[in-house]
């Protein structure tokens, strides 16, 4: 079979390797057929943050927790590339029910059971049967999973993980489901179904996509306004509010982060920055909500508490549980009025996916047809 293998910075590579067997009777086999670059990976094909981390950890700069989660060289290649994908099941082990070749299916990011206590509490972004951030498609830093970029990919405990991919959707669409769609949805959704059609900050620049689909998501569930504002810190930031734009949000175009310039009952940092974080926060109206699905590797980074505390808000962190919001996304009638293509920028045939994971831009999609039509 063939794979993309992640070599190092600026270098994918198709490598032949022996066919990946069932290994568990609750494995299956699927030919992933569509596959989208997350924002994450944009970090390492771009930079070789094993050695920024490194330098960081020595100088004391960086989290010293980041080599537990993340091992003691994050993102060193060779490793089989790719954590998001939709896919075809091709062969089931014997104990699998719910699946048989032939099925469409979308493979979350995060390995979960379904048996451990967490997993019993939706928390299965963090199973407690698997090593700490086990995930597809990151190398020795998610665990020896493989990559989606692939002609097979094998997929534990299926019955739980996988999720049936509905006939009526394009699966090119929703191509970033296993992963940033689903962030973008959790960074928002729970907290406007608590405060049904508030209104909503998206600050962006960092997690690209991610904070994006956060826009999306928020209009989907019914927000009343979606205020867009951007790091500009980069050329892409024409682009992201394009897309942000045509998705229905207000162009804030001030990257200005110094003052508080209205305040919002729910609010998304998508920057990946302190400046970014205090903003979002700083911007809550009282009793607000503030989700950040950004990676701070700072060793430590002071935040406003006092005034977090008089307005008594809420601020969540982290990647959260992409199955359980996948789950909820695909459940929802109308789900492809959520229009996640209109945040995608690239769109290549599978055998070019080694130069067009390197595209400078915000979402790119490779894919194939399907074995089964
Ligand atoms: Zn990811
Ligand atoms: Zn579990």
């Amino acid at each position: 079979m063939k794979q993309l293998m992640y070599i190092r910075k600026g270098t994918l590579e198709w490598q032949e390797v022996p066919d990946v067997p069932l290994v568990e009777p609750s494995d299956v086999i699927v030919r992933p057929f569509v596959a989208a670059r997350c924002d994450n990976d944009i970090a390492y094909l771009h930079f070789d943050v094993n050695a920024l981390l490194r330098i960081g950890i020595a100088r004391g700069t960086v989290d010293p927790a980041v080599v537990h989660y993340l091992g003691e060289s994050p993102f060193r290649g060779p490793f089989p590339f790719g954590h998001e994908c939709i896919a075809e099941v091709i062969e089931c082990g014997e104990d699998v029910r719910r699946f048989r070749p032939m099925d469409k299916v979308v493979v979350p990011f995060q390995i979960s059971c379904g048996q451990c206590r967490l997993c019993r509490g939706r928390s299965t972004g963090t199973c407690s049967a698997v090593p700490d951030n086990s995930l597809f498609g990151v190398g020795q830093t998610g665990g020896d999973w493989g990559g989606v970029v692939a002609d097979r990919l094998r997929v534990p405990f299926a019955d739980h993980m996988l999720v049936h991919f509905p006939q009526h959707l394009d699966p090119v669409s929703f191509a970033s489901l296993s992963d940033n769609i689903a962030c973008g949805w959790q960074a928002v959704v729970p907290a406007l179904q608590a405060k049904p059609g508030a209104s909503v900050l998206v600050v962006g620049g960092g997690a690209k996509s991610i904070a994006l689909y956060a826009v999306a998501a928020a209009l989907f569930q019914g927000a009343e306004r979606v205020d867009y504002m951007d790091t500009n810190a980069d050329t892409l930031a024409p682009q992201r509010f394009e897309i942000a734009a045509a998705l229905g949000a207000q162009i804030v175009e001030s990257s200005d982060m110094s003052q508080v310039r209205e305040q919002y009952a729910v609010s998304v940092d998508g920057t990946m920055i302190k400046q970014g974080l205090h903003f979002a926060v700083r911007s809550l109206e009282p009793d607000g909500v503030c989700s950040s699905p950004s990676v701070y590797y700072d060793k430590e980074l002071p935040m406003p508490l006092f005034e977090m505390a008089m307005k008594k808000a809420t601020l969540r962190l982290g990647f959260g549980n992409a199955l359980e919001s996948i789950r909820e996304i695909l459940a929802r009638p109308n789900v492809q009025d959520l229009a996640p293509e209109k945040v995608t920028t690239v769109c290549a045939a599978w055998s070019e996916a080694a130069s067009a994971f390197l595209e400078s831009s915000t979402k790119v999609v490779v894919h194939r047809d399907p074995l089964a039509a």
